[in-house]
């Protein structure tokens, strides 16, 4: 793959300078976000849904199963869950990345796990 020059001159600067001002704010807020709500929501992780930004797939119908019970699950992009809501809920974990919902290392079980005999 070989990309085009980018043209610099003082007003690519200034848009330049702009834009990643603009990122480091974002990433300001994201993470103030965090710090105030690290268990995160709607069976995200604190991650997911206050930093995370690959929210944005790209426009295609997708299907994934789900990473617990193989429920096929379908998406309107290509920014899918790694579980169905059901099994992100019933463990704890993040719907998303499959992460403790919390971000803790948990030495107890997780409720898909085979118990112990
Ligand atoms: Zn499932
Ligand atoms: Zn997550």
């Amino acid at each position: 793959m070989h990309q085009r020059a980018k043209a610099i001159n003082r007003s690519t600067i200034a848009w330049s300078n702009s834009q990643a001002r603009q990122r480091v704010d974002d990433l300001r807020r994201r993470l103030a976000a965090f710090d105030a709500n690290p268990s995160g929501q709607d069976g995200y992780c604190g991650y997911c849904s206050c930093i995370s930004s690959d929210r944005i797939g790209g426009a295609a119908i997708t299907t994934r199963p789900c990473g617990l019970c193989d429920h096929q699950m379908t998406f309107s992009n290509t920014s899918t869950d790694a579980l169905c809501q059901d099994c992100g809920q019933a463990n704890g974990l993040c719907r998303r990345c499959g992460a403790d919902v919390e971000l803790k290392d948990r030495r107890k079980p997780y409720p898909f796990e085979p118990s112990v005999p």
